[in-house]
């Protein structure tokens, strides 16, 4: 639009300049060695006009014949570069086609074509790859770290490759080293606390950790959780160490953090009795039984019961555990367990058919057998509770929700998978009496609800594999049995 007014104005002028050119009519004479040349102002000024075009024209003529050179080669490298990133781009296609051979010649093409080594070295390190070349791989990356602009690129195909290798060492230094170059980089941040964890550096961790939720490369719910489970592991390391108030500072905090975490609640428990505070600790045993009841818990309780109390006065005790939540299976269980050490068959009876009554499993089957050989040997009535365990629904478990493994006792870390705060107390998906009792019960892999944790989209990080500690011995009691409190 603004052109086209442009036009219209210039086209304008000329016409005005023509029309005071007709209305004014005038000669111009030129006297040039002795001769006059007369003409009118008309063809004067055409003339003039001529000769700038030809001027104009013999000028770029000149220009055109001195650049000439320079413009063919600027031609050239135009038409490389373009055949370059031709390469380039049919290299990431065969990458992605899965294609190491055509990847490979494209690589090289785009790599003798281009000025551009970033991206040349990625696509030749990727090619490599492909090709099961790790070791060209390798020095396509180590190449990398050479340059500025392509260092973190070269880090990263290093840590993949050493995580793929399973040096978690060499692959945490790497880490470290990316963390200073991109410090805010999510994935960076994740492999740093993975690897730290793996490696059980609790305090390193942590701090990875920390910025992890603060770059929100770490969710932070889950961060918070993630938290408390390093938390007991360092009030673990402390009260080793001899240093029980620091160990009891980090296992109150994993509790405040993480209220449903027995093993931080038992542990602050402990520590708080051993610091004189048993009062303290018996109260927050019974508010942790009145969410969460496990028993873990009713065990703790019962290690805080006065010394020398006897079994009755451990009935009286127990009662004050349950007190809040007394009517539920787990609350009537606990309660049946002190009665029967204090043999009190009737009441312990009573309370264990209710439990039954309200949530029939194995173990309650079990006691309510255990009872009848314990009160009066009645052998016929205890094989009918068995009878009814048999066929009964399977009691809860330590269950790692990555692997389904389950195991004698909850870890930070799963001794089967390695994962990392995914064991959980439930049932398992699947029957694990009814499984061969011969196998070792770390190898019982059952089908678990939840789905493998997996990498946040669009932030997917170099897999951390974690090393698999041995499995623990397998002649300790099964899981079911392990829940039972005394
Ligand atoms: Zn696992």
């Amino acid at each position: 639009m603004t052109r086209a007014i442009w036009f219209i104005v210039k086209v304008a002028i000329l016409i005005v300049v023509a029309l005071w050119l007709i209305d004014r009519p005038g000669t111009v004479e030129i006297e040039w060695r002795g001769r006059i040349i007369e003409m009118s102002i008309g063809v004067l000024l055409v003339g003039i006009l001529v000769l700038m075009v030809v001027a104009a024209a013999v000028f770029w003529l000149y220009r055109n014949t001195v650049r000439a050179p320079k413009l063919l080669a600027h031609a050239r490298r135009t038409g490389r570069r373009a055949k370059g990133y031709r390469a380039l781009t049919n290299g990431l296609v065969a990458v992605a086609a899965g294609d190491p051979g055509a990847a490979q010649r494209f690589a090289k093409r785009a790599g003798s074509l281009l000025d551009e080594p970033p991206l040349t070295m990625l696509l030749s390190a990727q090619a490599a790859q492909l090709d099961g070349d790790d070791q060209a791989a390798a020095r396509y990356f180590r190449a990398m770290l050479e340059r500025d602009e392509t260092r973190f690129l070269g880090l990263r195909g290093l840590i993949t490759q050493a995580l793929r290798d399973g040096d978690s060492e060499e692959a945490l230094r790497l880490a470290h080293q990316a963390k200073d170059l991109r410090g805010d980089t999510k994935w960076v941040l994740k492999t740093c606390f993975e690897l730290e964890v793996q490696r059980g550096d609790w305090v390193a961790a942590q701090a990875s950790l920390n910025q992890a939720v603060k770059e929100r490369a770490i969710d932070a719910q889950q961060g918070k959780h993630y938290r408390a489970v390093v938390l007991v592991e360092r009030s673990r390391k402390a009260a080793l160490a001899g240093k029980p108030r620091q160990a009891l500072s980090y296992a109150s905090e994993a509790v405040s953090l993480a209220p449903d975490l027995i093993h931080a609640v038992v542990a602050e428990a402990a520590l708080l009795s051993e610091a004189g505070k048993g009062k303290v600790a018996q109260r927050h045993l019974e508010r942790a039984w009145a969410k969460h009841p496990h028993p873990l818990l009713a065990d703790a309780h019962d290690r805080l019961a006065p010394p020398g109390a006897d079994a009755l006065a451990k009935v009286k005790h127990r009662e004050r555990l349950i007190a809040a939540t007394s009517d539920t299976p787990e609350s009537l269980i606990a309660l049946a367990r002190a009665e029967i050490a204090a043999e009190l068959w009737g009441s312990a009876r009573s309370h264990l058919m209710a439990a039954a009554d309200k949530r029939p499993s194995r173990r309650v089957y079990r006691l309510l057998a255990d009872l009848e050989l314990a009160d009066g040997d009645n052998t016929s009535a205890s094989r009918d509770w068995l009878a009814k365990a048999e066929f009964a629904s399977p009691d809860a478990a330590w269950v790692c929700d990555a692997c389904g493994s389950i195991s004698m006792d909850w870890q930070a870390l799963c001794g089967t998978c390695g994962a990392f705060d995914t064991i959980d107390w439930r049932v398992p998906a699947v029957d694990i009496h009814a499984l061969p009792a011969s196998g070792p019960l770390e190898r019982l892999s059952v089908e678990t609800d939840t789905a493998p944790p997996s990498a946040p989209d669009g932030d997917a990080s170099p897999q951390v594999t974690a090393p698999r500690p041995k499995a623990n011995g397998t002649n300790g009691p099964k899981p079911a049995e392990t829940s039972s409190a005394n």
